[in-house]
């Protein structure tokens, strides 16, 4: 793992500058540096920091690319893109993809009411609005709302009790007008096909969502009787995210592209677009031979073009507009969660831990020659040696034979025996190694939570790339675990023989370390969870003025306890009062004593839950 992936998954974002990963943009920041300003101002614990320069490289991407391959096939129609809001809401992201993307014309794609709201104040009117999901009468109103105000919205049906809704509200907010003003229409349709992997859910016939083709026959029907087909301007589809292979794709393509031309030859004119939905893979393997998408932008955007131009063509229909409701692909890589390393958990596992004594069991002697003359030339069978004392050992503590001391000086001897042979014998490589290096595995303590911030790890083991941020000039060679800081054992990243993580050996009570976790900027932080209350990271925009010169902008700090409390309805004056009364009441405590403990406690409850350092390391110092 050269680099820790870099060239797999980075997309030239970052670059290794001799020992730290920096930003590969304008003065080319190290996130060492950008990270150690930041808590500079006081601000611990983990970090999430958003990059909004990725955000536009990422729109302007998906526009070139789809804007080349309709020159290349002399496509005539447009090419528009929304975001889907589920995969970010978070101000800090939404507020800065509206900024970027503004030569774009780009717009927002809403599955909820309070979705809907985001997207009806932050989107421009010109750009469009796309409504997808269940709605109830109250949702589709807000779509007719929206039209009036001006939106450019398209409201998606994805049943037939939908669109009576709209038949509905559509009475009650146009009769008698002189202009009625309707949403744009569009139609989910359920595919034959489906995509692949863990979130392929979202098509194919098992979907919950839209209209089987008798269903598709009947809206029309439906729509022509209430004179509303010249709203009907859109077909949908969605095959599911993170789509790591093209086919599917194709076949889905082809499916809604004989659907469009279907519906426009039996005389749905105003129909001019097919929505393809989201799914465009992120790269975030880490290891050669590992990767998650088996193909590039520029494929997928000349597949798109030429299936619907080639149906169009074979119709005899016009070229539709093609929408993409793309997330993740945008969102993924603008941002990086920065979090401290608090302890490494086997240190105890060196020689200063020995408590060798003047007469030891034999084979404690004996481990303790092997551990003293372990040479290359014998690593292997000292090695087997070794495993074998162990065994026996184990089994003579069990029968009460040696003391506590004895296992203890086993336990460390051994490990330091397996720490150097794998050492001695780090270019053979051979299985029996591999599995040692399991037994020999650091675990890395680490200043945040899985669950609050990588909570597609957590449920569906999706790896996210992690490094740490500097050192990046000497080779790690610890075998590495993290864990969180939950009282939960599903919050570790285990190490994978499969997918080996190597870190550092520091000690962290004389140097900081940091671990980085790349491309969680697409649905991680909405999905997270306050397990055990740690709660949403403290977070930065980071900019870059005229200059080149990095900015740390709209810093907003993790919520402090008692908000955290008050979010979960406590009432908090309660808590304060109960708090204050317990100290003021309390029989042992002389009048300074309260003040001193009150001023504790206040200041305690103004900070967030996340760990500042942990005694261990205080106490070291
Ligand atoms: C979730 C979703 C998307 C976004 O999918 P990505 O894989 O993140 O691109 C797009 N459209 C619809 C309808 C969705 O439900």
């Amino acid at each position: 793992m050269k680099h820790f992936g870099l060239n797999i998954w980075g997309d030239n974002n970052f670059i290794i500058d001799h020992d730290t990963i920096n930003v590969n943009h304008a003065s080319r920041p190290s996130l060492l540096q950008i990270t150690q300003k930041i808590r500079e101002k006081g601000y611990k614990g983990p970090l999430l920091l958003r990059f909004p320069h990725l955000i536009k490289k990422q729109i302007s991407t998906l526009f070139t690319t789809f804007e080349k391959a309709k020159k290349e096939f002399d496509y005539k129609g447009n090419f528009q893109a929304v975001f889907p809001l589920k995969v970010n809401q978070f101000p800090n992201f939404i507020e800065s993809l509206i900024e970027v993307s503004q030569a774009y014309n780009y717009g927002l794609e809403a599955g909820s009411k309070a979705e809907l709201i985001i997207a009806m104040s932050k989107t421009p009117l010109e750009a469009p609005i796309t409504v997808n999901g269940f709605k109830d009468k109250e949702m589709i109103s807000l779509c007719f709302i929206a039209a009036k105000m001006g939106h450019n919205i398209t409201v998606t049906i994805e049943g037939l009790g939908e669109l009576e809704t709209i038949i509905q509200v559509n009475h009650e907010l146009n009769d008698g007008l002189d202009t009625p003003i309707v949403p744009k229409i569009g139609v989910r349709i359920r595919l034959h096909s489906t995509g692949i992997g863990i979130w392929a859910k979202s098509g194919g016939y098992g979907s919950k969502f839209g209209l089987t083709s008798t269903e598709l026959l009947e809206a029309y029907e439906m729509l022509k009787k209430h004179t509303l087909l010249s709203y009907l301007w859109m077909i949908h589809f969605h095959i599911g995210s993170q789509m790591s292979d093209i086919a599917p794709l194709k076949k889905a393509l082809r499916e809604a592209g004989n659907i469009y031309a279907e519906l426009k030859k039996r005389g749905a004119d105003a129909l001019g677009a097919i929505n393809i939905g989201g799914g465009l893979a992120v790269e975030y393997s880490q290891h050669e031979g590992k990767t998650e998408r088996n193909y590039s932008l520029q494929e997928f955007a000349n597949d798109v073009v030429f299936l619907m131009q080639e149906i169009a063509k074979s119709k005899g229909v016009d070229e539709p507009d093609i929408f993409t409701e793309s997330g993740r692909y945008i969102a993924a890589s603008h941002s990086v969660l920065v979090a401290p390393v608090l302890e490494l958990f086997s240190q105890e596992y060196n020689e200063k831990g020995l408590r060798l004594k003047e007469k030891n069991p034999p084979l404690i002697e004996e481990l303790n020659d092997l551990y003293t003359s372990l040479s290359r030339k014998h690593a292997r069978e000292y090695l087997h040696d070794a495993l074998d004392h162990m065994e026996s050992l184990l089994t003579l503590f069990d029968l009460g034979y040696i003391d506590l001391e004895d296992r203890s000086n086993t336990e460390i001897l051994v490990n330091l025996i397996i720490k150097k042979a794998i050492f001695l014998l780090q270019n053979e490589g051979t299985d029996e190694l591999k599995k040692l290096q399991d037994r020999i595995q650091e675990k890395y303590l680490v200043n945040f939570s899985a669950f609050e911030s990588l909570p597609d790890f957590w449920g569906l083991a999706q790896h996210f790339p992690v490094m740490p941020l500097d050192r990046l000039n000497e080779k790690p060679t610890n075998p590495a675990s993290i864990w969180d800081i939950t009282c939960d054992s599903d919050g570790e990243i285990g190490f994978n023989r499969n997918l080996p993580l190597y870190l550092h050996d520091i000690d962290v009570s004389k140097e900081e370390y940091f671990l980085a976790f790349f491309l969680t900027g697409a649905y991680q932080e909405v999905l997270g969870m306050k397990h055990n209350l740690f709660t949403h990271p403290t977070e930065a925009v980071i900019g870059f003025d005229d200059e080149g010169n990095y900015t740390v902008d709209k810093l907003i700090e993790a919520q402090n306890l008692m908000d955290i409390l008050d979010d979960l309805d406590y009432d908090t004056h309660l808590i304060d009062k109960t708090l204050t009364y317990r100290i003021e009441a309390s029989k042992h405590l002389s009048k300074e004593e309260k003040q001193a403990l009150l001023d504790k406690l206040y200041l305690y409850l103004s900070e967030n839950s996340y760990l500042k350092t942990i005694q261990a390391i205080d106490e070291r110092e």
